[in-house]
């Protein structure tokens, strides 16, 4: 026995292979990043497949003998062996693993495919997938769906919105108002919360409740089905259909699931159900990397596991593979911030690497061109583009970035969720207004924006209007029953688009914003809503810093369709294909690892994010930096900004906690050090505590009194070439 382990799982660490050992039954693993929590799930498949629970068993199947069992155990090579090994593994078309990303799946499965030694056509049965995807498999089954039967984003929005124009519900910004709607849908299900319980944050609950029970309604007439059912109508069938589950428990005798901070309510309780009476459930996770309690995740889950299950297997991994002390070391000092967790240490045997890298730069722009610098220079010094990832906070961060990549052809890949600015309502709305300051005729735009802001011209004129033919804007102006103020509205709206006519992107966008109000608009339609303006508001000020670059709107808008195109081409691109650098947000980065990661705007109001402000809501924050920088094998930089759309900001607390201070030994004459005023420098001499440094930016030699340095935080020694 001995002798085969050694060879298959020779190289993990004690407890690795514990775990992937283990008898039947559940097993929990919790650990932190990087301690192959998820290569312990990779050699568990194999290990399943290969050896099954050969060792385990102590009862001996019908048709094998003892001797059957001494070759197998003495010669994994013997042809009897491999016979036996066939027919005595577990079948892999019994094991179901479960990730939460498709994108993490497709991962997973390709890491197994291009595992050595892993007999190819027997692990082709595995199934690899998402909640969403098995359970939609089994309500397949059950119902004989139709693709064609799940409702698109775009369809359920349609009759959601059909539904509230039925039931004359009142709201400003449709876009808003459905977002709200569907994620309150959305919640109830996944938290399996009664509808009758419930108090809505959208509507009055009783609006609300009609809304929802004629939506269940629609659905059932036009045997339709969204996203969210897929798990809870599942969960629904494998409980009140005993034959159903048990079908499936038999089918799937062996369930792993990764990630498992992130399960959800509805899709613990249905692996509760499938996963009985055996419960052969491996589930790996930790807590430390738990991001999605957003949308309904439970990190309790995992913590609370050996009381669900009884009896349940119980390892952790404590030695970190994946990165260099120093990222080890920093990772844990900001994550221990933490109070609410499950205390865990976790340690490493890798060298200590170099100092993480501070990029400091005065706004996003200039930011985005010292990463792109950043990348080439790694570049040029043997990483390729795959090794290395660029990872921020928000989605709006993306934007320059990717304007950046364009520019020095530098190939990326996009990690599903990001979208494209372009796309979001405001900015078609500010492109509304400038098209149709080039063309009045552009009746689509003027549409758009003909009540943004209000200029109380009401849909009914609207219509009449459009019916007419030719030019929208003439006819509603000659609507005979528009009062005078309303054709005064008019009348202004055609004096602004005129004096915009002829102005730069960048200044149009102020226009718009200063003198035609939409500032003031959103900020109305932000507190109608009862919603923080901060967010559009800085979604209006990104696309107007965009904007600053271009001398025509024809430029501008080339450029927007070339930005469209790209982001299309960096989201089909799949992982590991083409050489090119990751652009991730930290909770699309979870579970990957490279070479070097920059994580970008490290500044108070993105991490921690502005809306993020109680204690929880910190800690997920800081969960999400520690995910961040995790990802990061050797090297690491930290970037942030002095001005974000012209305000002020300060470095986010985070890289204070990232950074034990040093103490005034540690600086030693030819070391780097980055000060966070001065930039980056050389240390030329010491005397005593006060250092003489060569800073690369400008010609002096300044001194510096260390001491004084350290205790305001102000120093970091960026490569300490003493060791
Ligand atoms: P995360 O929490 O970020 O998902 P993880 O715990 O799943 O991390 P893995 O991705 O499985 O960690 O492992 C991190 C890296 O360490 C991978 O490159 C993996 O191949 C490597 N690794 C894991 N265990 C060993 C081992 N025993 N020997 C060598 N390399 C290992
Ligand atoms: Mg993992």
């Amino acid at each position: 026995r001995d002798r085969i382990i050694e060879q298959a799982y020779g190289h993990l660490n004690e407890n690795q292979r514990k775990a992937v050992l283990t008898g039947e039954g559940p097993q929990m693993i919790i650990a932190g990043p990087g301690s192959g929590k998820t290569h312990v799930i990779m050699h568990r498949l194999h290990y399943l497949i290969s050896y099954g629970m050969v060792y385990n068993t102590r009862k001996i199947p019908e048709g094998i003998t003892k001797e059957d069992i001494d070759i197998l155990k003495g010669d994994i090579h013997h042809p009897r062996s491999k016979e036996l090994l066939n027919y005595y593994a577990i079948d892999p078309r019994s094991i179901l693993v479960i990730t939460f990303t498709k994108a993490a799946a497709e991962e997973m499965k390709s890491r197994f495919f291009n595992m050595k030694d892993v007999n190819g056509t027997r692990i082709k049965s595995i199934l690899f997938g998402t909640f969403h995807s098995v359970f939609f498999r089994i309500l397949r089954n059950a119902y004989g769906y139709h693709v064609d039967q799940v409702l698109k984003e775009d369809e359920k929005r349609q009759v959601l919105k059909k539904i509230a124009e039925e039931l004359e519900i009142e709201y400003q910004d449709e876009q808003e108002f459905l977002d709200d709607l569907e994620n309150e849908i959305g919640l109830i299900k996944n938290d399996l919360i009664e509808l009758s319980y419930y108090n809505s944050m959208t509507l009055p609950s009783e609006q609300f409740r009609k809304i929802v029970s004629y939506y269940e309604q629609y659905k059932s007439q036009h045997q339709k089905i969204d996203f969210d059912d897929m798990l809870y109508d599942c969960y629904i069938l494998l409980r009140e259909h005993k034959n159903i589950l048990s079908f499936w428990s038999n089918r799937y005798k062996y369930i792993l699931i990764d990630e498992f901070q992130d399960i959800n309510k509805v899709q613990y309780e249905t692996i509760k159900l499938l996963s009985a009476p055996n419960n052969h459930l491996f589930i790996v996770g930790d807590d430390d990397q738990s991001i999605y309690k957003f949308r309904g995740a439970r990190p309790e889950f995992l913590l609370h596991f050996p009381q669900d299950f009884k009896d349940s297997g119980r390892v952790t991994l404590d030695i970190n593979y994946r990165s260099t002390r120093k990222i080890v070391d920093i990772s844990n000092s900001v994550i221990s911030k933490n109070v609410h967790r499950y205390p865990k240490e976790i340690r490493t045997i890798n060298p200590k690497g170099d100092e993480p890298v501070f990029i400091q730069s005065e706004d996003s722009e200039e930011e985005a061109l010292h990463i792109a610098e950043w990348i080439l220079n790694w570049r040029k010094k043997g990483l390729s583009y795959r090794d290395i990832a660029v990872i921020f906070r928000t989605n709006l961060q993306a934007r320059a970035l990717v304007d950046i990549m364009l520019d020095l052809n530098i190939p990326f890949y996009l990690r599903d969720e990001i979208p494209n600015v372009y796309e979001h309502w405001v900015a078609k709305d500010l492109l509304a207004y400038i098209k149709l300051s080039k063309d009045i005729k552009d009746n689509e735009s003027l549409e758009r924006i003909i009540n943004k802001p209000k200029r109380y011209i009401s849909k009914g004129v609207i219509f009449e209007a459009c019916k007419k033919g030719g030019i929208l804007f003439e006819n509603i102006y000659k609507t005979p029953q528009l009062q005078t103020w309303q054709v005064n509205r008019l009348e202004e709206l055609k004096f602004h688009l005129d004096c915009m006519k002829n102005k730069k992107p960048g200044e149009a966008i102020v226009y718009i914003r200063k003198h035609i109000g939409y500032d003031d608009y959103l900020a109305e339609y932000a507190q109608y809503k009862n919603i923080s303006v901060k967010g559009l508001k800085e979604l209006l000020d990104e696309i107007q810093e965009a904007a600053k670059h271009y001398d025509s709107f024809e430029e501008w808008m080339y450029h927007i369709q070339n930005v469209g195109e790209e982001i299309k081409e960096g989201k089909r691109r799949i992982i590991g294909e083409v050489d090119a650098v990751t652009l991730s947000t930290m909770h699309g980065a979870k579970g990957l690892e490279f070479e070097a990661v920059c994580i970008a705007g490290a500044v108070e109001g993105v991490i921690p994010h502005n809306k993020s402000t109680s204690p929880a809501e910190l800690e997920e924050e800081r969960r999400l930096f520690y995910v961040g920088i995790t990802r990061a094998k050797k090297y690491l930089a930290i970037s942030t900004v002095k001005k974000r759309y012209e305000e002020e900001v300060k470095p986010s607390r985070f890289i204070e906690e990232m950074t034990k201070k040093p103490s005034t030994e540690e600086f030693q004459k030819g070391a780097i050090i980055v000060h966070k005023k001065y930039g980056r420098g050389k240390i030329s001499n010491i005397d005593g505590t006060t250092a003489a440094i060569a800073f690369e930016k400008g010609i002096f030699s300044r001194k510096i009194d260390l001491k004084y340095c350290i205790d305001k935080e102000l120093i970091y020694i960026e490569k300490d070439e003493t060791n």
